[in-house]
């Protein structure tokens, strides 16, 4: 049987591109942290449901809380890269992207973590305006990423929506995309997200279902912070309040249900 990939990005509730104000980075060593109690009980429902997964980490949150990535990889988890300080890769210069690669993994090597092979970026920002960053991620080592979605506006709804290989400079470098599913003539996200979290649990399976048997593998992915039972609420436009907030009660015990019912695992191992 198919062997789909379960994914978590660790970072906070401020974490979120482009916000300023309040959630500006100059904030964040400010504001209430929720990270640690929140990944620990997304690692409860993990265990419980006999699920391991791929955990991308924010460097920003592994150099403050090195204990969590210990309990995350205690827990039998594979440990990604999710960027060091949650910039969209598209803004950054080759370079600029470099630098933050660099301080994720040193903040994880500091935790204790060496050899990450596996990188998301924030909110999906490798696309057809950063293709350059494959070739940085293949000439750190890095053997797999998941940062291109077929979602329109922040991705591109012409990509695979299966695993694939990508030709960069140094090398091929293994794609893999999340869950989307066609309504209304449009790719929504199924995998996570706003998608995810106001699906019923049914519905995800059926798809997941679907796909596995026709050979394909597919992603899911969610927040420490989408099952946090207080969240603290940001002030944001309408439409981040919708990705982040939409569908958020009652959303853990949704995703149990799916978490039983598929065949899930590490990316690394879904590849
Ligand atoms: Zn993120």
């Amino acid at each position: 049987m198919a062997l789909n990939a379960f994914t978590v990005d660790v970072e906070e509730w401020f974490h979120i591109c482009g916000a300023g104000g309040l959630l500006a980075p100059a904030n964040w060593d400010r504001l209430p942290s929720r990270v640690v109690q929140t990944t620990q009980a997304l690692l409860d429902t993990l265990d419980a449901c006999g699920v391991r997964g791929t955990f991308f980490v924010l460097g920003w949150v592994a150099e403050r809380h090195p204990d969590l990535v210990a309990d995350i990889r205690a827990g039998g988890h594979e440990i990604g890269a999710h960027s060091f300080a949650h910039h969209r890769v598209y803004q950054l210069s080759p370079e600029a992207f470099e630098a933050d690669l660099d301080r994720n993994l040193t903040a994880l090597r500091a935790a204790g973590v060496a050899g990450v092979r596996g990188y998301r970026a924030p909110e999906w920002s490798i696309n057809d305006r950063s293709l350059w960053a494959l070739d940085v991620l293949a000439g750190k080592g890095f053997s797999f990423d998941s940062s291109m979605t077929p979602l329109r506006i922040i991705g591109n709804p012409a990509y695979p929506q299966v695993p694939h290989v990508r030709a960069t400079r140094h090398g091929p470098l293994a794609e893999f995309p999340p869950l989307v599913a066609r309504r209304l003539g449009q790719n929504i996200p199924l995998g996570g997200g706003w998608g995810l979290r106001l699906s019923r649990p049914r519905t995800v399976i059926r798809e997941i279902e679907a796909r596995n048997r026709r050979g394909a593998r597919t992603a899911l992915f969610v927040h420490p912070w989408e099952i946090d039972v207080e969240p603290p609420r940001a002030r944001l436009g309408p439409a981040a309040r919708f990705v982040h907030y939409a569908g958020l009660d009652g959303f853990r015990s949704r995703l149990a249900e799916v978490l039983q019912a598929v065949p899930l695992g590490p990316m690394s191992e879904a590849l």
